[in-house]
């Protein structure tokens, strides 16, 4: 059995509608597919309708959190949360006001970047969100077309909007044990999305271990930005903690390379996974 626990479309910053994506993971011969766009169940829908016999959908969403309190940014984390009730009050509200933040503050790095004269505007960064919930990945594609840089990928230095960087704003984001205990509640599972993936903060073992406490369920461990030593590492942690370790691509389309089903979780982590849940069920195609 596959499953692919992390993937992403235009309904957060990936290229690619939700139909697309399911699409492309049953051609992948996956058996199981998360979607998990940043803060939003808005691709549900479309995913469900599109969903392929014999794929199974987990409805998901990967939360933007941030541990302990730092001004500049550079403490992100990422929680993916799985099968939760997707009408929880809290937890729906939550994820509004994370959303809400995302545009000003995509607004006031545009601000930034335009002060340090790169020729782009906030309607040239809206055209490439679209309907999606705007982030950091559409700023760089309009910095690209605008000829500030080569490729988007050159966005993500000190230079630009990388954490920390010259035009980078900070925004809301949600204490993850707070995170922990909305999805929860919701009847969701919570899983860390990529600890020790190069881009981000590595979260610490200590702290791994206090977020259990707070509820964690799992880790994703098998995930294309962490290293296989760090994985190695995490698989063990896993172990020693009773967590259940996932893994998924984080496929974004074609800003990733189309890379759905490249990484996937064990069948006994996909089981185990859906045992703890109640807040909703996966979906099957057909
Ligand atoms: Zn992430
Ligand atoms: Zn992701």
């Amino acid at each position: 059995m596959r499953a692919d626990l992390h993937v992403h479309s235009d309904a957060s910053d990936g290229t690619d509608p939700p139909a697309e994506v399911m699409r492309r993971a049953a051609r992948a011969g996956l058996d199981v597919v998360a979607l998990t766009d940043h803060d939003t169940t808005a691709g549900h829908a479309q995913a469900r309708q599109a969903l392929p016999a014999p794929l199974t959908l987990v409805p998901g969403m990967e939360l933007s959190c941030r541990l302990g309190q730092h001004s500049r940014g550079q403490h992100s984390l990422h929680l993916l949360a799985y099968l939760f009730d997707p009408d929880d009050a809290e937890l729906a509200a939550e994820t509004r006001r994370i959303r809400d933040d995302r545009v000003l503050r995509a607004r006031a790095m545009v601000d930034r970047l335009i002060d340090l004269g790169v020729r782009i505007t906030w309607d040239d960064v809206a055209a490439i969100a679209g309907a999606g919930v705007v982030g950091r990945p559409h700023i760089a594609r309009a910095m690209a077309a605008s000829g500030a840089i080569a490729s988007p990928d050159q966005a993500f230095t000190p230079d630009w909007i990388a954490d920390g960087g010259r035009a980078y704003v900070d925004r809301y984001a949600l204490d993850p044990a707070r995170a922990i205990g909305l999805v929860r509640a919701a009847g969701g599972v919570a899983v860390l999305a990529h600890p020790r993936a190069n881009r981000d903060l590595l979260v610490t073992d200590t702290q791994i271990a206090g977020l259990t406490a707070a509820g964690l369920a799992g880790v994703e461990v098998f995930h294309p930005d962490q290293p296989e030593a760090e994985q190695a590492g995490l698989l063990g942690l896993t172990r020693d903690l009773g967590l259940i370790a996932t893994g998924g691509s984080d496929d974004h389309g074609r800003l990733t390379g189309h890379r759905i089903g490249s990484y996937t979780a064990a069948a006994d982590a996909y089981e185990r996974l859906i045992a703890q849940a109640t807040g909703s069920r996966p979906v099957r195609g057909g």
